[in-house]
């Protein structure tokens, strides 16, 4: 579990059960129920599911709901709180119509409500939020359709808050409130000064795009004020950025904010709600608050000292409790999500011949020769090489290698000659790693042996379709061995996708002692017709739609997994993108593709290179692959 961090990462939500298997933990009647993934898998496979496959378990779903609603409700307790809890999930985060169906059924004892931040946003969560406790909070750039259907919502008897983000926003609002006859719900989104570390701490502070800043709120409130109107004003917002590492910064923000909150309350404004936005984190790599991808707080602590930061300062100015909402996702959504991916190939150095094999030819350049005895040295003295010695072996190879590269350059060594330095470099440098090992001494000051040592693992899966932020931001996803967890692993990994793109590999793990640049990996025995499967964990924020077709490889398969008397149960398989489907995306007409091809393939037939037979293979099976999924199928 260490080599992998899951005790930190895996919220235990997931574990490694004695069978040496990931286990999910799952809802099963009144009980719980650790299902192995890899029997999981096993079960779709024989249902002909291709991988790679993402998983959604509803009950983790559920579960973070009930997390972050029961955390509120302990602290407002403990706090002997006046107002309430009544959080929104933000659609953006992940807006697969089975999860705000989710939120919207089960998070309904707890009136949890919805964020939009565009129309098609907002028509999502008009459909399927009809709980008249909960709020629908509307944020990012409205036109007038927008602000029409949150009004008409609002009409119906939803609660739906307009937020300003501009404060040219406010007169269409006004105008089309006065054209409506309807009194709005509104807010503001304001920008705090207190920055947040974290990749996403240009989303708050002076800087961020969005929000009104000091002066343009004062504006809102003398505008509201003339027409009459302050009563509408209901609630300030912001957002400090996602993935706040440090509670410190909440802490920061939630007092500034409510500073502001107390002055709108003392200018006149009705006000009574609170929205802190996102930014609850939650850990990826276990590295508690050390690094951008985790936190040195839990859900319990965060919902405390918010709590405890808003009374402080509202008993100060003897303002009452106002109402509170976030807009927590990645908390929410990210462990709801797994991707799991096959092992297709591995790239590594193998030497050809043991040492009592190796021979070398009388005229071998010198370099080689040198390389040669080097090899032969080395394991003659085996069992009694010391630490300097090991050194001085690594700095020769070096050299000789180097060297004999040059002179391949000028020349004066032959292909054959250079393959056969190569290969011995490889075997005295791999030797080298394995004494270091067994001897207990330290490599450091060895730095290319990482790089004989790693293999280059071919998973079945795209970082840009399915791992965006991987790429776009180095984001660290938990990634381990869905199986086989009894035995050691023997292999050092990075991990390639199947795209042609130098940038769609995984080389940043989480570790329970700090971030690796190598995946420990087991032998994956492809030859012997194994299957080698990984995980992908808490890809459920922000990564499914984010993703994109790069080398047209487009959605996976999916499937939802539950337990239901102690079997699993499988529903809403989705098939993923067919080639056909993909290229339609990108404007191709796949009859017409298929009329250009069997006009090919009929010149071929007529100028007599194909017979009409193979014509007849070959368009079977072109159409096979227009009809097929667009990863590797096995
Ligand atoms: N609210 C707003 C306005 C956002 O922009 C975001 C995303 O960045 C969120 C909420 C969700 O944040 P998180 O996923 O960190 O909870």
């Amino acid at each position: 579990a260490e080599l992998y961090g899951i005790r930190e990462w895996g919220h235990d939500y997931f574990n490694i059960a004695k069978t040496g298997e990931v286990t999910v933990k799952l809802k099963d009647g009144k009980k719980t129920k650790d299902v192995s993934l890899a029997s999981i898998v096993k079960g779709l496979r024989e249902r002909g599911t291709q991988l790679p496959l993402l998983i959604r378990f509803g009950d983790l779903l559920r579960w973070r709901i009930d997390e972050l609603n029961e955390g509120f409700a302990s602290a407002i307790k403990e706090g002997k709180y006046q107002g309430v809890y009544r959080g929104v999930y933000p659609i953006k985060v992940n807006q697969q119509q089975e999860v705000i169906e989710e939120i919207t059924r089960y998070g309904r004892k707890y009136h949890y409500g919805l964020e939009a931040g565009s129309k098609p946003e907002l028509i999502a969560a008009l459909s399927y939020m009809h709980d008249p406790e909960a709020y629908i909070v509307c944020n990012g750039y409205k036109d007038e359709e927008f602000i029409d259907l949150a009004l008409n919502a609002q009409k119906m008897g939803l609660q739906v808050i307009l937020v300003l983000e501009m404060p040219t926003e406010l007169d269409l609002i006004l105008e089309r409130c006065e054209k409506m006859g309807v009194r709005p719900t509104l807010g503001v989104r304001f920008r705090l000064s207190a920055e947040s570390a974290g990749h996403w701490s240009g989303s708050g502070g002076d800087a961020s795009v969005f929000g009104l800043n000091i002066s343009q709120l004062m504006h809102v409130v003398d505008h509201l004020r003339e027409r009459g109107m302050l009563d509408c004003l209901r609630m300030l917002h912001y957002h400090q950025g996602s993935q706040i590492p440090n509670i410190r910064a909440i802490r920061q923000a939630v007092t500034e904010a409510t500073r502001v909150y107390v002055g709108l309350v003392q200018e006149g404004a009705r006000m009574g709600i609170l929205d802190l936005g996102g930014g609850l984190a939650i850990s990826y790599d276990g590295l508690k608050g050390a690094s951008e991808a985790s936190s040195n707080y839990g859900t319990k602590e965060y919902c405390a000292d918010i709590i405890e930061a808003i009374t402080e300062v509202t008993a100060e100015a003897g303002v009452p409790h106002p109402d509170l909402i976030t807009e927590s996702g990645r908390a929410i959504v990210a462990y709801y999500s797994v991707l799991i991916i096959n092992i297709l190939d591995i790239n590594r150095f193998e030497p050809r011949k043991s040492v009592a094999e190796l021979e070398l030819d009388k005229d071998a350049p010198p370099l080689l020769r040198n390389l040669f005895e080097l090899r032969l040295d080395a394991e003659k003295h085996a069992t009694k090489t010391s630490r300097d010695r090991l050194q001085e072996i690594y700095n020769d190879a070096i050299y000789y290698r180097d060297k004999l590269r040059s002179e391949f350059n000028y020349g004066k060594v032959n292909l054959r000659e250079r393959a056969h330095g190569e290969e011995l470099y490889w075997d005295i440098l791999t030797w080298v790693s394995k004494m270091l090992e067994s001897c207990g001494h330290d490599g450091s000051q060895m730095d290319r042996l990482d790089t004989i040592m790693t293999d280059f693992y071919y998973g079945n899966f795209s970082v840009f379709q399915s791992l965006p932020d991987l790429w776009a931001i180095d984001q660290i996803f938990p990634v381990m061995p869905i199986h086989r967890l009894k035995e050691k692993p023997t292999r050092n990994a990075v991990l390639s996708d199947i795209t042609c793109d130098s940038d769609g590999k995984i080389d940043k793990f989480a570790h329970s002692s700090g971030i690796n640049p190598t995946l420990p990996l087991h032998d994956p025995q492809i030859e012997k017709g194994h299957e080698y499967m990984l995980g992908i964990f808490l890809v459920g924020a922000y990564q499914e739609t984010l993703g994109d077709l790069h080398n047209l490889l487009g959605d996976t398969n999916v499937v939802s997994v539950r337990v239901e008397n102690g079997k699993v149960k499988y529903s809403r398989e989705l098939e993923g993108d067919s080639v056909s489907e993909v290229l339609t995306y990108v404007e191709y007409d796949p009859k017409d593709m298929l009329t250009r091809f069997r006009n090919l393939a009929e010149s071929a037939v007529i100028s007599k290179r194909i017979t009409a037979t193979e014509r007849r293979e070959i368009m079977e099976s072109f159409e096979a692959g227009l009809r097929g999924y667009t990863y590797f199928e096995s």
